[in-house]
């Protein structure tokens, strides 16, 4: 029973120690993309969004969001893709929607108000493990 429950310990540890691994990743992961994608905003810009959007991803992660299939079992970096939130997706998966969406109307579109705009801010958010990539208007930039 004692050896039973040591073991579970172990897991349990070998667990958490992948979980916090991703989290750092995804903190990695998000600086790095945000500077690619030349994020140039404001700290806590767009902060209400990505409060609400964080409020979707919760919900629909409690009712099983479906993944991209590439994402391994263990703990790892996730992308969520505000305009695309169907499934979480790996990096490569992630681009994917992110070139489909390249000059299209769709990629136009504001992620926070929904409104179609001529400039978009792309924006990169990161929650836990979960890399997020969003656009917005001027005005939810703004947080106005
Ligand atoms: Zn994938
Ligand atoms: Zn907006």
């Amino acid at each position: 029973m004692s050896r039973r429950r040591a073991r579970g310990t172990t897991v349990g540890t070998a667990y958490a120690d992948q979980a916090a691994a991703a989290v750092a990743d995804a903190e990695r992961v998000a600086a790095r993309a945000a500077e690619r994608a030349g994020v140039t905003g404001r700290p806590g810009a767009g902060t209400a969004v990505v409060v609400r959007l964080l409020r979707e991803l919760n919900a629909r992660a409690m009712f099983g969001l479906p993944t991209c299939g590439h994402l391994p079992a263990s703990p790892a970096v996730g992308w969520w893709v505000a305009w695309s939130p169907d499934r979480m997706r790996c990096a490569a998966c992630a681009y994917a929607v992110l070139a489909a969406t390249r000059g299209t109307r769709e990629d136009r579109r504001c992620d926070g108000c929904g409104r179609v705009v001529e400039l978009i801010w792309p924006g990169i958010a990161q929650a836990g493990p979960v890399v997020i990539g969003l656009g917005l208007c001027d005005d939810c930039e703004a947080g106005r």
